[in-house]
C-alpha cells in the first residue's frame, strides 16, 4: 500500500454510531444450565478435548487444547459435569467440536489456579498463551504468537486499539471507564517483556470525550504513553489505519506490524493480560454489548464464555419482536448468524439483534458504475471491478485487483446505492483465489 493510498484511507466513511449502552455498567450474567465451549475459538491449529464425558470440571479447569504453539486453550467458564462431547460447525462454516458443561451452579475455582510466575520474556509469553487469550476484539489471533518477535530490537511502539468503530458496540468503552486501570497495566507488561518499546499510543475515537479523559488522566505520569483522540470516522480501528494515524508508518502488501516496528493490541486484550497476570483466572468470561430494536433490555454484560445466545437474550429481557437478523459483532465487520443456539466465542464482543426498525428491506441491484465504492476504500480497491471478475469466476483478474489486501471491512457496501453484495463477493473472491492457489 502506498503512502498515498493510506492518506487516502483517512477519509473513511462517516456511519451512524448508536452508542446506546455507552453508560451502561457492565452487569455480569450468572451461569447459564449449560456453557457449550467450542474447540475452535480462535486462528491457528484446533484443540482437542481433554476431558471425557462424565468429568467433574471447576472453573478456569483446561477441557481443550492443542499441542501446537499456534492455538490456544480452552477453559470451562462453569463448575459442573462433562456431559457430552458434541459435533459443532461454528457461523465461519469451521467444523468442530463442543464440550458441553451442565453447570452445578457452585462456581468452584479450580485449585490450580495461581498468578504466573513471570521473570523474562519466555516466561511472559508461555503465562500469556496459558492464559488463553486471543485477539479479543477481532479475528482471534493467539496474542502470544503475535508477541513472539522474529526481530524484537526492531519493535519500538505499541498501539493500543480503543478506536470501537462499530456502530453500537460500547463495550471497549466500558473496559476503559471500569477497568481503565488494568490497561495501563497491560501496556507495562507488554512494555517489560516484549520488543524494544519506548512509545505507546492508544487510538480512541473522538466520539468518546470521557473515555479519553479517563485514559489522560490514567497516564499523566506516563510521558511514553500517548492518548490519541482519532477523528470519528470507520475504519480507524482497522490494524493499518491505526499504525498509520500514530506514528505515519506504512504496512505495506504482505507486512504484518512488526515489520514497520509496531504490535497493536485491543485495549480489552491489553487488560484481560493484566488481570491474568495479577489472578491467574485464565480466560473464561467475556464483556459484550447486546443491543438492537429486538432486545427488550439492551446492556453490557459479564457472560461466561459457551452461554448460547438465547440464554444472552433471556438474561436482556427476552425478545421484544423477533429479530430479522442477527449479528455476532457490529452491523459493518460482524457475522450473521441464523439460529440463536450459537454459544459466545472467545472473540465475540457484541450480539445485536435487529428488528423491523434496523432491517428496511431493499433490493440488490444492477451496478449503475457510480464509483462510490472505489472511493470509500480505505485500500483503495475497485470493489465494483472485483465484482464483475468475481461472477466471471476470472482468478487472474482477481489476483490484479488485488483482493488479497480487503480486510472486509463493508465501506463499499455501506456506500453503495444499488446495494450490491460487496463483502460477501470479497469473501468468496478471496476464497476462490485460495481454492485455485496450487497445493503444497
Ligand atoms: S470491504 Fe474490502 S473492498 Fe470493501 S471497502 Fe473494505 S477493504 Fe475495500
Ligand atoms: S458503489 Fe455500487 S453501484 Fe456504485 S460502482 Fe460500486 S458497486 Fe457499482
Amino acid at each position: 500500500m502506498s503512502k498515498k493510498d493510506v492518506i487516502k484511507s483517512l477519509k473513511g466513511v462517516a456511519v451512524d454510531h448508536y452508542k446506546n449502552t455507552e453508560d451502561y455498567v457492565t452487569e455480569t450474567m450468572p451461569e447459564p444450565d449449560r456453557v457449550y465451549l467450542p474447540c475452535v475459538q480462535h486462528m491457528g491449529a484446533p484443540c482437542t478435548p481433554v476431558v471425557k464425558v462424565g468429568d467433574l470440571v471447576k472453573v478456569g479447569q483446561l477441557v481443550a487444547d492443542c499441542d501446537k504453539a499456534f492455538s490456544s486453550p480452552i477453559y470451562s467458564s462453569v463448575s459442573g459435569k462433562v456431559v457430552a462431547l458434541e459435533d459443532f460447525i461454528n457461523p465461519q462454516g469451521v467444523r468442530t467440536q463442543n464440550v458441553v458443561v451442565e453447570a452445578d451452579h457452585q462456581q468452584q475455582m479450580y485449585e490450580g489456579i495461581a498468578p504466573p510466575k513471570v521473570t523474562n520474556t519466555q516466561e511472559f509469553l508461555k503465562a500469556v498463551r496459558d492464559s488463553g487469550l486471543v485477539g479479543l476484539g477481532g479475528a482471534g489471533f493467539p496474542t502470544h504468537i503475535k508477541l513472539s518477535l522474529r526481530e524484537p530490537e526492531k519493535v519500538d511502539t505499541l498501539c493500543v486499539n480503543i478506536a470501537e468503530c462499530e456502530p453500537y458496540i460500547t463495550s471497549d468503552y466500558r473496559n476503559v471507564m471500569e477497568d481503565g486501570q488494568d490497561i495501563i497495566d497491560g501496556i507495562e507488561l507488554v512494555k517489560k517483556y516484549v520488543g524494544k518499546i519506548t512509545q505507546v499510543f492508544i487510538g480512541v475515537e473522538d466520539n468518546k470525550p470521557k473515555a479519553i479523559q479517563r485514559l489522560q488522566l490514567l497516564t499523566q505520569d506516563k510521558p511514553y504513553i500517548k492518548v490519541l483522540p482519532m477523528r470519528s470516522q470507520y475504519p480507524k480501528g482497522a490494524e493499518k489505519v491505526l499504525i498509520y494515524e500514530s506514528t505515519g508508518r506504512v504496512v505495506g502488501d504482505g507486512m504484518i506490524p512488526a515489520d514497520v516496528g509496531v504490535i497493536v493490541m485491543n485495549g480489552t486484550s491489553i487488560a484481560f493480560l493484566a488481570q491474568y497476570m495479577k489472578t491467574g483466572v485464565p480466560l473464561i468470561s467475556k464483556r459484550i454489548t447486546v443491543d438492537g430494536s429486538a432486545i427488550t433490555n439492551p446492556k453490557n454484560i459479564r457472560v461466561p464464555l459457551g452461554t448460547r445466545f438465547v440464554d444472552i437474550v433471556q438474561f436482556c429481557g427476552g425478545y421484544k419482536e423477533q429479530p430479522r437478523k442477527m449479528l455476532m459483532g457490529g452491523p459493518m465487520m460482524g457475522i450473521a448468524i441464523y439460529d440463536d443456539t450459537y454459544p459466545l466465542l472467545k472473540n465475540n464482543n457484541a450480539l445485536l439483534c435487529f428488528g423491523e426498525k434496523e432491517t428496511k428491506a431493499i433490493p440488490s441491484s444492477a451496478c449503475i458504475r457510480c464509483g462510490r465504492c472505489v472511493r470509500a476504500c480505505p485500500f483503495s480497491l475497485m470493489p465494483a471491478a472485483i465484482d464483475r471478475a468475481y461472477q466471471a469466476k476470472d482468478v487472474e483478474k482477481l489476483k490484479a485487483l488485488c483482493v488479497g489486501r480487503c480486510m472486509e471491512c463493508g465501506c463499499c457496501a455501506y456506500v453503495c446505492p444499488a446495494k450490491r453484495n460487496l463483502v460477501l463477493t470479497n469473501r468468496l473472491a478471496k476464497q476462490l483465489l485460495r481454492n485455485s492457489a496450487p497445493k503444497k
